[in-house]
Protein backbone atom coordinates (compact mmCIF):
# COMPACT_ATOMS: atom_id res chain seq x y z
CA UNK A 1 0.00 0.00 0.00
CA UNK A 2 1.14 3.68 -0.54
CA UNK A 3 1.71 6.16 1.68
CA UNK A 4 -0.99 8.30 2.69
CA UNK A 5 -1.06 11.58 2.02
CA UNK A 6 -0.67 14.49 4.42
CA UNK A 7 -2.19 18.17 3.60
CA UNK A 8 -1.19 21.31 6.11
CA UNK A 9 -3.60 23.77 5.97
CA UNK A 10 -1.58 27.64 6.53
CA UNK A 11 -4.90 29.38 7.50
CA UNK A 12 -5.29 31.46 4.86
CA UNK A 13 -6.38 29.18 2.14
CA UNK A 14 -3.97 27.58 1.02
CA UNK A 15 -2.89 23.92 1.43
CA UNK A 16 0.61 22.07 1.26
CA UNK A 17 0.52 18.70 -0.48
CA UNK A 18 2.91 16.16 0.92
CA UNK A 19 3.78 12.74 -0.19
CA UNK A 20 0.50 12.45 -2.96
CA UNK A 21 -0.37 9.44 -2.58
CA UNK A 22 0.66 6.71 -6.24
CA UNK A 23 -3.02 5.42 -7.55
CA UNK A 24 -4.10 7.69 -10.22
CA UNK A 25 -7.42 7.31 -8.68
CA UNK A 26 -6.17 9.09 -5.14
CA UNK A 27 -3.86 11.09 -6.69
CA UNK A 28 -6.70 12.73 -8.78
CA UNK A 29 -9.31 12.63 -5.69
CA UNK A 30 -6.60 15.53 -3.77
CA UNK A 31 -7.18 18.44 -5.81
CA UNK A 32 -11.15 17.61 -5.92
CA UNK A 33 -11.13 17.07 -2.15
CA UNK A 34 -8.84 20.30 -1.40
CA UNK A 35 -11.86 22.02 -3.32
CA UNK A 36 -14.21 20.87 -1.20
CA UNK A 37 -12.60 22.51 1.40
CA UNK A 38 -12.52 25.84 -0.27
CA UNK A 39 -8.47 25.57 -0.49
CA UNK A 40 -6.11 25.74 -2.94
CA UNK A 41 -2.51 23.71 -3.08
CA UNK A 42 -0.06 26.24 -2.82
CA UNK A 43 3.09 23.93 -2.51
CA UNK A 44 4.04 20.33 -2.45
CA UNK A 45 6.30 18.49 -0.46
CA UNK A 46 8.02 15.16 -0.84
CA UNK A 47 9.54 13.73 2.49
CA UNK A 48 12.41 11.74 0.84
CA UNK A 49 12.77 10.47 -3.19
CA UNK A 50 11.12 6.95 -3.06
CA UNK A 51 9.02 6.88 -6.37
CA UNK A 52 5.81 6.60 -3.97
CA UNK A 53 6.29 9.99 -2.27
CA UNK A 54 7.62 12.33 -5.11
CA UNK A 55 4.30 12.58 -6.86
CA UNK A 56 1.93 14.87 -8.60
CA UNK A 57 -1.39 15.58 -10.06
CA UNK A 58 -1.78 18.53 -12.48
CA UNK A 59 -5.00 19.76 -11.31
CA UNK A 60 -2.31 20.56 -8.13
CA UNK A 61 -1.22 23.49 -9.91
CA UNK A 62 2.35 24.34 -10.86
CA UNK A 63 3.37 25.64 -7.54
CA UNK A 64 6.90 24.97 -5.64
CA UNK A 65 7.65 21.39 -4.74
CA UNK A 66 9.97 21.30 -2.33
CA UNK A 67 12.38 18.08 -0.63
CA UNK A 68 16.24 18.18 0.64
CA UNK A 69 18.86 19.50 -1.18
CA UNK A 70 19.97 15.91 -1.40
CA UNK A 71 16.74 14.57 -2.86
CA UNK A 72 16.63 16.80 -5.22
CA UNK A 73 19.90 16.02 -6.37
CA UNK A 74 19.93 12.14 -6.03
CA UNK A 75 16.77 12.54 -8.27
CA UNK A 76 18.61 15.17 -10.88
CA UNK A 77 21.43 12.29 -11.30
CA UNK A 78 19.12 9.42 -11.07
CA UNK A 79 15.93 9.93 -11.87
CA UNK A 80 15.19 7.47 -14.73
CA UNK A 81 16.43 4.62 -11.73
CA UNK A 82 14.41 6.50 -9.30
CA UNK A 83 11.09 6.53 -10.87
CA UNK A 84 10.89 3.15 -13.14
CA UNK A 85 9.04 1.89 -10.65
CA UNK A 86 6.36 3.69 -11.80
CA UNK A 87 6.00 2.54 -15.58
CA UNK A 88 3.77 0.14 -14.12
CA UNK A 89 1.29 2.35 -12.37
CA UNK A 90 1.05 5.60 -14.18
CA UNK A 91 0.46 7.41 -17.38
CA UNK A 92 2.92 9.11 -18.99
CA UNK A 93 1.79 12.54 -18.50
CA UNK A 94 1.96 11.54 -14.27
CA UNK A 95 5.45 10.23 -14.87
CA UNK A 96 6.64 12.94 -16.43
CA UNK A 97 5.77 15.60 -13.73
CA UNK A 98 7.19 13.21 -10.95
CA UNK A 99 9.53 14.15 -8.75
CA UNK A 100 10.00 17.77 -10.50
CA UNK A 101 11.34 19.31 -6.52
CA UNK A 102 13.00 22.34 -5.60
CA UNK A 103 15.68 22.12 -2.70
CA UNK A 104 14.41 23.79 0.22
CA UNK A 105 16.84 26.70 1.13
CA UNK A 106 17.48 26.86 4.46
CA UNK A 107 15.92 23.86 6.52
CA UNK A 108 12.35 25.83 7.32
CA UNK A 109 9.30 25.24 4.57
CA UNK A 110 8.71 28.51 3.10
CA UNK A 111 4.84 28.57 3.72
CA UNK A 112 2.26 31.06 4.95
CA UNK A 113 1.54 29.01 8.30
CA UNK A 114 3.26 28.23 11.71
CA UNK A 115 7.03 28.29 11.41
CA UNK A 116 8.07 24.72 10.29
CA UNK A 117 11.54 23.32 10.84
CA UNK A 118 12.68 20.47 8.44
CA UNK A 119 15.14 17.70 10.03
CA UNK A 120 17.43 15.93 7.03
CA UNK A 121 18.58 12.30 8.34
CA UNK A 122 19.80 9.19 6.11
CA UNK A 123 17.06 6.54 7.79
CA UNK A 124 15.59 4.53 5.24
CA UNK A 125 16.22 7.07 2.51
CA UNK A 126 19.17 9.27 2.26
CA UNK A 127 18.37 12.61 2.99
CA UNK A 128 14.83 11.73 4.28
CA UNK A 129 13.26 14.81 5.63
CA UNK A 130 10.57 15.12 8.82
CA UNK A 131 8.61 18.61 9.56
CA UNK A 132 8.13 19.95 12.51
CA UNK A 133 5.52 22.06 12.55
CA UNK A 134 6.97 23.74 15.83
CA UNK A 135 3.28 25.43 17.50
CA UNK A 136 0.85 23.15 18.41
CA UNK A 137 3.58 21.12 17.67
CA UNK A 138 2.54 18.25 14.63
CA UNK A 139 5.45 16.52 13.18
CA UNK A 140 5.27 14.38 9.38
CA UNK A 141 7.70 11.93 9.74
CA UNK A 142 7.53 10.56 6.34
CA UNK A 143 8.25 6.38 6.20
CA UNK A 144 9.66 6.28 9.81
CA UNK A 145 8.17 6.19 13.09
CA UNK A 146 5.21 3.53 11.86
CA UNK A 147 2.93 2.02 14.16
CA UNK A 148 2.18 -1.07 11.39
CA UNK A 149 5.59 -0.78 9.41
CA UNK A 150 8.56 -1.94 11.23
CA UNK A 151 12.37 0.05 10.75
CA UNK A 152 13.11 0.04 7.30
CA UNK A 153 16.32 0.78 6.47
CA UNK A 154 17.39 1.98 2.76
CA UNK A 155 17.72 -0.80 0.48
CA UNK A 156 21.55 -0.66 0.04
CA UNK A 157 21.73 -0.61 4.04
CA UNK A 158 23.73 -3.78 5.04
CA UNK A 159 23.53 -3.29 8.64
CA UNK A 160 21.34 -1.14 11.11
CA UNK A 161 23.81 1.59 11.55
CA UNK A 162 22.94 4.17 9.31
CA UNK A 163 19.52 3.61 10.18
CA UNK A 164 20.19 3.85 14.01
CA UNK A 165 21.97 6.63 13.40
CA UNK A 166 19.28 8.50 11.62
CA UNK A 167 16.53 7.58 14.19
CA UNK A 168 18.76 9.01 17.12
CA UNK A 169 18.56 12.24 14.78
CA UNK A 170 15.05 12.53 15.04
CA UNK A 171 15.05 11.97 19.26
CA UNK A 172 14.69 16.11 20.01
CA UNK A 173 12.29 16.61 17.05
CA UNK A 174 9.57 13.71 18.01
CA UNK A 175 9.72 14.77 21.94
CA UNK A 176 9.04 18.53 21.13
CA UNK A 177 6.02 16.91 18.97
CA UNK A 178 2.58 16.52 19.66
CA UNK A 179 1.41 15.07 17.15
CA UNK A 180 3.23 12.67 14.82
CA UNK A 181 1.80 12.04 11.71
CA UNK A 182 3.60 8.59 9.73
CA UNK A 183 3.21 8.28 6.07
CA UNK A 184 2.43 4.58 6.58
CA UNK A 185 -0.30 3.98 9.69
CA UNK A 186 -2.11 6.18 12.35
CA UNK A 187 -1.19 9.12 13.52
CA UNK A 188 -0.75 9.51 17.37
CA UNK A 189 -0.58 12.19 20.13
CA UNK A 190 2.07 9.96 21.48
CA UNK A 191 5.05 10.59 19.36
CA UNK A 192 7.56 9.27 21.89
CA UNK A 193 6.34 5.89 22.03
CA UNK A 194 6.67 5.16 18.41
CA UNK A 195 10.17 6.00 18.99
CA UNK A 196 10.67 4.06 22.13
CA UNK A 197 8.78 1.05 20.17
CA UNK A 198 11.23 1.43 17.15
CA UNK A 199 14.06 1.63 19.69
CA UNK A 200 13.30 -0.80 21.56
CA UNK A 201 12.72 -3.05 18.77
CA UNK A 202 16.34 -2.24 17.18
CA UNK A 203 17.96 -2.83 20.35
CA UNK A 204 16.32 -6.32 20.34
CA UNK A 205 17.61 -7.53 16.94
CA UNK A 206 21.34 -5.97 17.77
CA UNK A 207 21.06 -7.69 21.20
CA UNK A 208 20.11 -10.98 19.85
CA UNK A 209 17.19 -11.30 21.87
CA UNK A 210 13.57 -12.22 20.30
CA UNK A 211 11.91 -9.02 19.89
CA UNK A 212 7.86 -9.09 21.09
CA UNK A 213 7.21 -6.04 18.73
CA UNK A 214 3.56 -6.42 17.44
CA UNK A 215 4.64 -5.09 13.68
CA UNK A 216 6.32 -8.81 13.60
CA UNK A 217 3.22 -10.56 12.98
CA UNK A 218 1.99 -8.66 10.47
CA UNK A 219 2.81 -10.77 7.00
CA UNK A 220 3.21 -7.96 5.24
CA UNK A 221 6.51 -7.40 7.71
CA UNK A 222 8.03 -10.93 7.37
CA UNK A 223 10.46 -10.27 4.72
CA UNK A 224 11.31 -6.96 6.33
CA UNK A 225 12.07 -8.30 9.97
CA UNK A 226 14.00 -11.24 8.42
CA UNK A 227 16.33 -8.64 6.60
CA UNK A 228 16.45 -6.68 9.91
CA UNK A 229 17.47 -9.24 11.31
CA UNK A 230 20.66 -10.63 8.77
CA UNK A 231 21.19 -6.20 8.91
CA UNK A 232 21.68 -6.51 13.10
CA UNK A 233 23.95 -9.56 12.86
CA UNK A 234 26.25 -7.53 10.63
CA UNK A 235 26.13 -4.90 12.70
CA UNK A 236 27.36 -6.78 15.74
ZN1 LIG B 1 9.97 5.20 1.36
Amino acid sequence: MGPFPTVLLDGVGGAVVIDPAWDPDELAAIPADLAVLGVRCVAGLATHEHYDHVLWHPDLGEVPRFSSPGTVAHLSQDRDVLLAPLAEFLTPDLIAIAGRLEPLADGSLPWAGPAARVVVHDAHAPAHLALLIEEPGILVAGDMLSDVELPMPAQDDVTLETYLTGLERLVGTVSAARVLIPGHGTPTTHPMARMDADRRYLADLLAGRASDDPRISDPENADLHIANLARARLTR
